[in-house]
């Protein structure tokens, strides 16, 4: 259950709908949003609405049964669009490509992504500055200088910028030089580093855990939201399964059932979805087909020479083709 509260309710009257639930058999926990101020019940007893509804200070009520619950449609069943400012915006009626390197490399690299993207009205650039890696010995990322660098570059081109936080001493580090946090696939269940996000007035993206289930990947945005941080975006990035022939399996399924199940963006990155260069156009176009709100990819000059994820990444050849099949399948969605 979600009880939204009136903003300045007073503390007898908030004890008095704790209370009232906990007599219904409801366990109340107070949750403080950048937003708005919200009691959530857990639990599963039947009753009359009503009870609780009448009760002053309410300004709204909704049972929402899944132990997620601010981020559950049931709840909020208008899309939210996340307003990244300058008139970007992700969500709802605003479909965001995001495009860049697997990694930030040189400034030379940076430059030259960012002519690319201009050249193709893409407003959202990606990379990663600290870098998960399976070896310890392959490139980690140029950490916070090398964001001090792009976001720079990013600045003066009216560039917005996404990238990794790895843990919870970067957040604040990166806090003035990113315009979006991601919690990559291996820190999805990082509950620590979750409940700190919620804590910052940045957008998050998180990603779907490497074996993790739909469900799972909604707790963890519960987990932020409940933080106190409501401008989320989920991505579907592929699971591991026991398939071999591509790096991961994308989960197509995964982007309308959480369309059904949340009011939040969803992302398809079809770049680690398949893993595979020559395959990624089509898994993007069939993820925007499936409802996808938006598109993460990987592209660089030279992806032969890249430092990190040059089997999956584009160069500005096959990106420029790729945005511009983009468009034309959204044009095609619209006409639906
Ligand atoms: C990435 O975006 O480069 C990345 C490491 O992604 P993921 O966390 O999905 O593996
Ligand atoms: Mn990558």
């Amino acid at each position: 259950m979600i009880i939204q509260l009136d903003k300045n309710i007073s503390e007898k009257n908030k004890k008095a709908i704790t209370d009232k639930m906990s007599s219904l058999k409801f366990k109340p926990t107070e949750v403080l949003t950048q937003k708005g101020d919200y009691l959530i019940g857990t639990g599963k007893a039947d009753f009359d609405i009503r009870d609780l509804g009448q009760m002053a200070g309410i300004q709204d009520i909704h049972m929402v049964s899944d132990d997620y619950q601010l981020v559950s449609r049931k709840w909020k069943v208008d899309y939210t669009t996340i307003d990244l400012g300058d008139g970007v915006k992700v969500g709802a009626n605003d479909f965001a490509i995001m495009a860049g390197p697997c990694s930030i490399e040189s400034e030379e690299q940076i430059v030259k992504v960012i002519d690319h993207l201009k050249a193709n009205n893409v407003k959202i650039m990606r990379g990663g500055v600290y870098k998960p890696r399976s070896s310890p010995y392959s490139f980690r990322g140029l950490g916070i200088d090398g964001l001090k660098l792009w976001h720079q570059h990013a600045k003066a081109a009216g560039i917005k910028i996404i990238t990794e936080v790895m843990q919870v001493s970067q957040i604040a580090e990166m806090y003035d030089y990113i315009d979006m946090y991601q919690v990559g696939a291996r820190n999805t269940q990082n509950f620590n580093l979750l409940d700190e996000l919620g804590k910052v007035d940045k957008p998050v993206l998180i990603k779907r855990g490497i074996s993790g289930t739909i469900e799972e990947l909604l707790y963890s945005a519960e987990y932020v939201f409940s933080g106190g941080n409501e401008r989320l975006l989920l991505c579907e990035r592929g699971i591991r399964t026991y398939e071999k022939a591509s790096r991961n399996t994308m989960d197509l399924n995964a982007i309308p059932i959480l369309k059904e199940k949340t009011h939040l963006p969803i992302i398809a990155d079809p770049s680690h979805g398949i893993g595979i260069r020559h395959h990624v156009e089509p898994i993007t176009l069939a993820s925007i087909m499936a409802g996808a709100d938006g598109v993460i990819f990987e592209t660089h000059e030279i992806p032969e020479k890249a430092y990190s994820d040059g089997q999956q990444t584009l160069n500005f050849r096959e990106s420029d083709n790729m945005i511009a099949r983009i468009r034309k399948t959204l044009e095609l969605r619209e006409s639906f």
